[in-house]
């Protein structure tokens, strides 16, 4: 039994023996194929460090020992495998230098990795220095029980892109920088709320909000922009992409509490992203609000004028400086009955009467060419085409250096005033006429009594100076004659009736029959005659003597208080006979001295009661002096006396 008991107890024991060897080879079995694992796992391991693009280095214990160095490290590092197993700090003494030593051993201190994000380091390739960018990090390497025994350091060079970076953030500087110095007004706008993302000083101030606009729409910054159309714009430029410009445009702007108005040249730009997507609007912008003010003033002044000369009952044309018309007022457009956009088109000849084309053409030409006014009168179509008489006068318009810039002209209807004229002309010839029949027949019956009667007639016992009294009639009567024979000149005259009797005569002679004809009618008249040549001339022997006449009866009557008159025959230089008549007596101021020419001009301030006359005897002596092809010129002083000189081409 207990033998039996004791081999059971055997059998049990082997049985168990044979179990535990059997687990036991299980778990060696175990154990070996963890351990393959293990080893293919280290193997993977140091494949993907070794074939990382990145460099990659393992730094072991606190000398920093590289366990490993992957072969993108040892290249940038120049090194070979034979590194492996020394401090970091042996192999690139510059890493202390450059503050990694420091970086890494905080890495091993705290536990904590490091990044480093396209850091800038001055690195040495082929002798060359030069600045090199990295992305890195520093990653704390833990044993199994959680302690740091090492650092992994994994790192890529990033210079392209880091330059690339920089460059944007250059030319980003620079383009802030452009839009802050600017004189212009400019801001840049984002997105469709138009939230300010730069605004530089000069629209700041314009806007008057402050300096805290940026990160703000700009309809919450400056809302007084609301009603002015402003958000309509921006809004159209932001959808639509197309630039908005703007010139002078006014525009209220809220400043100090009040609004302001100010004029604004400006575009509104469309802002495009890379993808040429709308991203926002930029404003550029002048403040041109003293131009505008003055533009309005000069627009506003432009507009008067106009009315102005709208109103006026004269015709009134502008021209450029060549004479080409640019504006035509309503008179304008009234009389010729067009419009005035025919009128521009139309030559502004086909306006004047044809007679009087040619004269007109010749001193407009010579007008633009010297620059003189112009003073004439002509002919103007109407719109029925009957031509009217007008009064013209045109002035250049100079700028300030003196040059011609335009011309200005008035057209002023004078065809009443011309057909009165012509009225009170027949009348007048009709008048004298009729007056020079009786009166001549009264100077006959004078001259006849003269002849037969005595000295003095006894009538009645009473002494009556008949002769003298007579010879006062005759000289009034002659008075009377010579005003007559002038006034029927003057419409001679007007009416180009006036033709000369041409003979030879000398004029010597000729002067001294008038002296001699006049001492009768002016007994206390001095004259003091000289020939210094004698001289024949062709001419109208009578007119002359008309002439002659009239600048001796001048010179008497226009020196109350000397009757001395010299009169002078001669040649002049340029071989023309000449006569002047000199007087001592009142003068003539020269302003009046070419005036004193024009028909009925009698010096004001001269007592007419005192000097009789009609203004008609210089214009008539000047009319004939003309027809003759001569010349009538005065020399005078006020106070002093005159001379008046007539000259005549001696060959005629
Ligand atoms: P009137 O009949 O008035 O003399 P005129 O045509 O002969 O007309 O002269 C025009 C004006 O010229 C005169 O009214 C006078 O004022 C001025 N005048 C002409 N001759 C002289 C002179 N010898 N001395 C001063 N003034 C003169």
């Amino acid at each position: 039994m207990n033998k039996d008991l004791r081999i059971q107890e055997l059998e049990e024991k082997s049985k168990e023996k044979e179990l535990r060897i059997a687990e036991l080879l299980a778990s060696n079995e175990r154990l070996k194929s963890e351990n393959e694992n293990l080893k293919n796992e280290a193997h993977s391991f140091r494949e993907l460090i070794h074939s990382s693009p990145s460099m990659i280095t393992l730094l072991k214990g606190k000398n920093l020992v590289i366990q490993v160095a992957n072969e993108p490290i040892l290249k940038f590092w120049q090194k070979e495998k034979c590194i492996l197993g020394k401090p970091l700090i042996e192999v690139h003494p510059d890493i202390r230098e450059l503050g990694l030593e420091q970086l890494l051993h905080t890495v091993l201190e705290s536990g904590e990795p490091q990044f480093g994000y396209e850091m800038p380091v001055y690195i040495t390739r082929s002798d060359k220095r030069e600045l090199s960018h990295f992305n890195f990090v520093y990653q704390p390497q833990k044993n199994r029980n959680g302690e740091v025994e090492g650092v992994a350091v994994i790192a890529q060079e990033v210079t392209p892109k880091a330059i690339y970076h920089e460059k944007i953030k250059n030319s980003e500087f620079r383009y802030r920088e452009l839009i802050h110095s600017s004189n212009s007004l400019i801001a840049i706008l984002k997105g469709e709320d138009m939230i300010v993302e730069i605004a530089n000083q000069a629209i700041k101030d314009v806007w008057g909000k402050g300096d805290n606009v940026e990160g703000k729409p700009l309809f919450n910054v400056l809302p007084e922009m609301i009603g002015q159309g402003m958000p309509e714009i921006f809004d159209d430029v932001y959808k639509n992409g197309q630039p908005y410009i703007a010139q002078e445009r006014p525009l209220l702007h809220q400043q100090n509490g009040s609004l302001k108005l100010g004029y604004f040249d400006f575009v509104y730009q469309p802002q495009k992203n890379i993808s040429g997507e709308i991203e926002g609007v930029a404003i550029i912008a002048h403040d041109v609000t003293n131009q505008g003010l003055l533009n309005k003033k000069i627009r506003e002044s432009e507009k008067k004028f106009r009315e102005l000369v709208n109103f006026i009952p004269h015709k009134i044309c502008t021209t450029t400086a060549e004479g080409e018309p640019v504006f035509y007022n309503n008179s304008w457009l009234n009389f010729t009955g067009k419009t005035s956009n025919e009128l521009l088109k139309d030559s502004w000849y086909s306006l004047i009467y044809h007679e009087d084309r040619e004269f007109i053409g010749e001193l407009v030409e010579s007008s633009m060419n010297t620059g003189q006014d112009i003073e004439t009168e002509l002919r103007i179509f109407n719109k029925d085409g009957i031509p009217k008489w007008h009064l013209a006068r045109a002035t250049a318009i100079k700028n300030e250096e003196g040059v011609i810039n335009s011309w200005i002209s008035s057209c002023t209807e004078i065809q009443k005033l011309k057909d009165d004229e012509k009225r009170k002309e027949s009348f007048l010839k009709l008048v004298s006429h009729e007056l020079k029949t009786p009166v001549t027949s009264i100077k006959g019956y004078i001259q006849l009594l003269q002849s037969i009667l005595p000295e003095k007639v006894e009538a009645d016992s009473r002494n009556i100076p008949v002769k003298p009294y007579l010879h006062r009639i005759q000289s009034q009567i002659e008075r009377l004659i010579r005003l007559i024979s002038e006034m029927l000149d003057l419409s001679r005259i007007e009416q180009n009736e006036l033709i000369l009797e041409l003979s030879d005569f000398q004029l010597n002679e000729q002067i001294e029959t008038v002296i001699e004809d006049l001492s009768f009618s002016h007994r206390e008249m001095q004259i003091d005659i000289s020939h210094e040549e004698k001289i024949s001339i062709k001419a109208d022997k009578e007119r002359i003597g008309q002439v002659i006449t009239n600048l001796i009866t001048n010179a008497v009557k226009y020196s109350p208080d000397t009757k001395k008159v010299s009169v002078r025959v001669f040649r002049t230089e340029d071989n023309q006979a000449a006569v002047s008549v000199k007087d001592y007596g009142i003068g003539i101021a020269l302003q009046e001295q070419q005036q004193i020419f024009k028909r009925f001009y009698r010096v004001s301030g001269n007592k007419d009661e005192t000097y009789e006359g009609f203004g008609i005897g210089l214009y008539l002596s000047n009319e004939i002096i003309e027809k003759h092809q001569g010349r009538i010129l005065v020399k005078s002083e006020p106070g002093k006396g005159s001379e008046f000189t007539f000259k005549l081409p001696l060959n005629q």
